[in-house]
């Protein structure tokens, strides 16, 4: 994929609507690696028709419960994605590279430029594998377990400009660390931070436990609906923060506060729906399971001056059950589980505690689908539904539903 690609529509219109290539038919003609990387399912297809299609097969999953409001999409959908991982290695030839691991394997696909990646954070890591080299340092085997460098992570802000690097290395000594900060540096002042986090185990997570700040705050901020958020090497974040604001912002707009209401948001991760909601509520409470997250949250609420708002770090369905048992109440519940979607225990608990509202942020519209079953048991009826499209060129569909209960 070259830099500054025009609007990929224009590539494509008129060409094979709707039907895909396979690797037989020939390359794709924006990305020549499509076919080995298997991220972009949708490629082919100009970004109209992949909304269209997304919208009905959307729509179609949504008929038994209410009309959908369409999609929202993208007016630019390329680059979006703001956290991007590149592993390294070595090809045949021991040269270095670095990319993307191949469909359900651990060969890397060489990769410079991505469609869906931010591009200064791929010009990074390109810079990076061009360093390596001058500074003896050679990236990690995962068959011998030689070599220094595994991934390069880089999170960037997109309303701030911040760009978080993190070199992700075997054992914690990075070689003339000073001199390879100040050369990568000098290729990219734009860079805010840089990490080394060190992965000694033979896993396939990419970060390990153990991290240090080698240059600047060890986290990068970014600005979500006027909140301003902390984002650290490890905490959940969207990937695609110019989506993400339509998204909460639906999310807000289904939830209609008037200033008094009682508000929990479920799987918060760092608590950023609650606290955006939270200065159009009563009181916010925030439940998450991971503690990290929650540690962000919590910092992330004394940072915007947020007093109305508490997180706890529980699973979502225990801490439900115990305000049900204690007799809470709760004005409206806004919940944004993972793709496994919610828990049967999650989902009865909130029934018997009876929320005049719930909005249901989903990342999967078949968990959301077997979800709203459940709760359709218990009264409520799905009375708005919109699509958002967070993730351009891939099979995924985002969504914000609003439930509302009735004869309770
Ligand atoms: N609402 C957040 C995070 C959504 S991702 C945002 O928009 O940024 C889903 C979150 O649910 C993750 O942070 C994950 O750690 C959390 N999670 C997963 N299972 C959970 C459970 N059983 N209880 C509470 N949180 C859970």
């Amino acid at each position: 994929m070259g830099k500054g690609m025009p609007y990929v529509e224009k590539e494509h219109t008129g060409l094979r609507r709707g039907k895909r290539m396979t690797e037989k038919q020939g390359k794709n003609k924006v990305c020549s690696v499509s076919a080995r990387c298997g991220g972009c399912q949708r490629i082919d297809e100009p970004y109209e028709v992949q909304l269209q299609a997304k919208a009905v097969r959307f729509r179609k999953m949504m008929e038994p419960f209410c009309k959908t409001e369409g999609i929202l999409g993208m007016e630019r959908p390329e680059h979006y994605r703001c956290k991007v991982n590149a592993a390294f290695g070595e090809d045949r030839r021991h040269n270095v590279i670095s990319g993307i691991y191949e469909e359900k394997s651990h060969r890397i696909v060489p990769v410079d430029s991505c469609l869906i990646e931010n591009e200064k954070a791929d010009a990074i890591i390109v810079s990076i594998r061009g360093l390596l080299k001058s500074f003896k340092i050679r990236p990690y085997n995962e068959d011998t377990g030689y070599g220094l460098l595994r991934h390069v992570l880089v999170r960037t802000g997109h309303a701030t400009g911040q760009i978080l690097v993190v070199l992700v290395l075997s054992s914690p000594i990075l070689p003339s660390k000073n001199n390879f900060v100040k050369a990568l540096l000098k290729l990219h002042p734009e860079i805010t931070s840089i990490v080394i986090n060190v992965n000694e185990r033979n896993t396939s997570m990419v970060l390990g436990d153990r991290e240090h700040v080698v240059y600047g705050k060890g986290y990068i901020e970014d600005r979500l609906c006027g909140k301003v958020f902390r984002i650290s090497p490890k905490s959940f974040y969207q990937v695609n923060p110019m989506q993400t604001e339509k998204l909460y912002g639906k999310a807000v707009e289904y939830a209609a506060l008037t200033g008094k209401e009682m508000v929990l948001d479920a799987y918060c991760g760092t608590g950023t729906i609650g606290l955006i909601a939270s200065e159009h509520a009563g009181r916010v409470i925030g439940v998450e399971l991971n503690g990290d997250a929650v540690r962000d949250a919590r910092s992330n609420a004394k940072r915007n001056q947020v007093k109305n708002i508490q997180f706890y770090q529980n699973d979502a369905g225990k801490l439900l059950l115990q305000m049900a048992e204690q007799g809470e109440s709760l004005d409206v519940l806004l919940m944004d589980p993972p793709r496994s979607g919610s828990s049967r225990e999650f989902l009865e608990a909130a029934a018997r505690i009876s929320p005049g509202r719930i909005v249901y942020i989903s990342c999967n519209p078949e968990t959301l689908v077997r979800d709203l079953k459940i709760l359709a048991g218990h009264g409520y009826r799905v009375e708005r539904s919109v699509a958002v499209d967070m993730f351009p060129f891939t099979e995924g569909i985002e969504s914000v539903s609003l439930l509302v209960k009735h004869g309770g």
